[in-house]
């Protein structure tokens, strides 16, 4: 299902997408260290200025600036406008698929919990409870209200249970086997979200798509820094990249590999 929208729609589509990313950068420079997501307003982390409005303007503001802090001249990261400029193109992506529907309302905000768990887990190592927990019950009661396409509730619920499981066993395993944790909790629980709103065969997709792209990663790891290497990789990126691919995508590929119409 595609919608036709006008240029105008799509424009106020990425419009809103990178006001989106304005907010996600936020929450993940806030969450993993505790502090209010809502107050104070951002500062400069050089000189603790307060942030003007009219330098907070999502992805303008950072060229206009030309990549320095109005009060000291202090750098300011190129990832600010680059995760305002990915939200708002997923933005208006999820609106050019969904149209002005529930379901592209609630999938804006999976696709954004997503992005903010890909950056928080780079940095940290770690995927927030509050995200992921939240998550799973948001997409159970989205699923139980008919907002998500193709998923009832006993679908999420299912996703739920498969994603948890599928990844819980092996966690098990390896840290019977290894006596050390491979695969953090946070994954598993990621995994639980992410079949939430996607279902099982959505958690099978995430889990194959995400093995396979995080495989490569870790083979260049190991060809640019050594055989040697043991520096762990985050997962999550991996996970919640291949999540939003499978909303754009997911089921059409479903569908082409197994070459069943009726598949759902
Ligand atoms: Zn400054």
């Amino acid at each position: 299902m595609y919608y036709h929208a006008d240029i105008f729609e799509a424009v106020t589509a990425f419009l809103l997408g990178a006001v989106v990313g304005s907010f996600l950068n936020v929450v993940i420079i806030r969450l993993p260290e505790g502090r209010s997501i809502v107050h104070p307003p951002s500062t400069c982390p050089d000189c603790s200025h307060t942030i003007n409005y009219y330098d907070n303007i999502p992805i303008l503001s950072f060229f206009i600036l030309r990549g320095r802090c109005r009060e000291c001249g202090g750098r300011i990261s190129l990832r600010y406008p680059v995760i305002e400029f990915i939200s708002g193109f997923l933005c208006m992506a999820l609106y050019l698929k969904f149209g002005p529907t529930m379901a592209f309302v609630v999938l804006l905000l999976f696709c954004s919990a997503m992005e903010a768990i890909f950056w928080i887990d780079l940095d940290h190592m770690i995927i927030p409870d509050v995200i992921s927990l939240n998550g799973i019950a948001v997409g159970i009661l989205a699923a139980l209200a008919g907002l998500i396409p193709d998923l009832n509730w006993k679908l999420s619920l299912g996703g739920v249970v498969f994603g948890g499981a599928i990844l819980y066993v092996p966690a098990l395993l390896y840290e019977k086997i290894r006596g050390l944790e491979g695969l953090g909790g946070g994954d598993i629980k990621l995994l639980a979200m992410i079949g939430a709103f996607t279902g099982p065969y959505g958690v099978v997709f995430v889990l194959f798509f995400s093995s396979l792209t995080g495989s490569i990663a870790a083979l260049a790891g190991m060809l640019i820094r050594g055989t040697g290497s043991t520096t762990p990789i985050p997962f999550g990126p991996f996970l919640s990249s291949a999540a939003i691919f499978y909303i754009f995508v997911g089921k059409e590929i479903i569908h082409r590999v197994y070459g069943m119409s009726n598949f759902f």
